[in-house]
């Protein structure tokens, strides 16, 4: 088990910090006496897709953005993208070869929140997500709904399925039963590159948190889901409290790998909670992969060792700046900008091969 880390700041002056902002929140309000806060170094962290959203959100937090304006816009870079074959456009499709996305967002400040699911011909699912927010008394719309509801908001419908992930579902689709009709290409160089994406079952999202100058926190999720998934199956992405979760006195965390392992255990919401016992980000993560490896016992699920076969990645920000990545195996990076610098870093990890 491993920790590299941005652990700066002790336990102690954390929960202290959080047991002053526990005595604010009681303290009747003096607004005529407001002092001016403080500026803190903004942080976004996210997964290893998201090195130009990190950047663009820090960016955009400096010019004195919202920290969800922030985050959403970091990731409309990465859903409008054709070479990302796990978000948005371009995104990997399901069995039937439609593209069906999920994306949520959370708002620190009014603790808030929006989502959608298997939402069909929007390139930026994120934005619509953040619209069922602000303009609904509903959190989560899904499917045909979630997509007239875009429309309603101007949104133009477009096929999101690019040439190459179309070859590579049919590549998957033609290979995937002896006892159907459908035959694979004949070897060819094309052909042996569209089977790299095979070997195993591709997966992949983009996590973005958002810590901005005023230590306000958003996070934003979105996914086109486990690529080839059955019509109308929503992963953890889009579900408050797995795929994301933001307690604006605490902290955000988000998540990527297996949803369905994620789903199960309600990761994020309990990473945040864990931070607010006192846990550091990465800790956090890790205690809360750990959980979910106790917790996994279907053997189709479990290698010769007991271990979990599938990946799960927990990104996390604590309010006070402090931040992490865990993955179950060793190997995953992340992206964050810590104010100073934006780069990749590797994963705390529960298990190596
Ligand atoms: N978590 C996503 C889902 O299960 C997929 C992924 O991150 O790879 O839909």
């Amino acid at each position: 088990m491993s920790q590299p880390d941005s652990e700066a700041v002790s336990r102690r002056e954390f929960l202290g910090s959080t047991a002053a902002t526990a005595a604010a929140l009681a303290a009747p309000a003096r607004g005529a006496e407001a002092v001016a806060e403080p500026q803190r170094r903004p942080v976004a962290i996210a997964s290893a897709n998201g090195l130009r959203a990190t950047a663009r959100a820090i960016e955009l937090v400096r010019q004195g953005a919202d920290p969800l304006d922030a985050a959403i816009a970091g990731v409309n870079i990465i859903e409008a993208d054709p070479n990302d074959l796990t978000v948005g456009y371009g995104g990997l499709p399901n069995e039937d070869g439609v593209v069906e996305l999920d994306a949520a967002v959370m708002h620190g400040p009014t603790h808030r929140a929006g989502a959608v699911a298997a939402l069909q011909g929007v390139k930026h699912p994120s934005r619509v997500a953040k619209l069922v927010m602000e303009r609904t008394d509903h959190l989560l719309l899904v499917g045909e709904g979630a997509q007239r509801f875009a429309i309603a908001h101007g949104f133009p419908i477009e096929n999101l399925l690019t040439e190459r992930a179309r070859k590579i579902w049919l590549r998957w689709k033609e290979t995937r039963s002896d006892i159907d009709d459908w035959l694979p290409p004949p070897e060819s160089p094309e052909d042996a590159e569209l089977r790299r994406y095979l070997r195993e079952r591709p997966t992949g999202t983009i996590h973005l948190s958002v810590l901005d100058l005023h230590g306000d926190l958003a996070a934003c999720t979105t996914t086109s889901g486990l690529a080839f998934k059955i019509p109308g199956r929503v992963g953890d992405s889009p579900i408050i409290g797995a795929g994301l979760y933001v307690d604006n006195d605490v902290g955000a965390a988000g998540s990527t790998g297996r949803g369905e392992a994620n789903l199960a255990n309600c990761s994020c919401a309990v990473i945040v909670e864990l931070m607010a016992r006192g846990m550091s980000p990465t800790e956090a993560c890790l205690e809360m992969l750990r959980r979910v490896a106790k917790r996994t016992r279907e053997a189709r699920l479990l290698d010769k060792q007991g271990r979990p076969k599938f990946n799960l990645v927990f990104y996390a920000i604590r309010k006070d700046g402090q931040y992490g990545a865990a993955s179950m195996w060793r190997g995953r990076r992340y992206a964050v900008h810590d104010g100073t610098r934006n780069q990749l870093k590797d994963c705390a990890f529960l298990f190596e091969r």
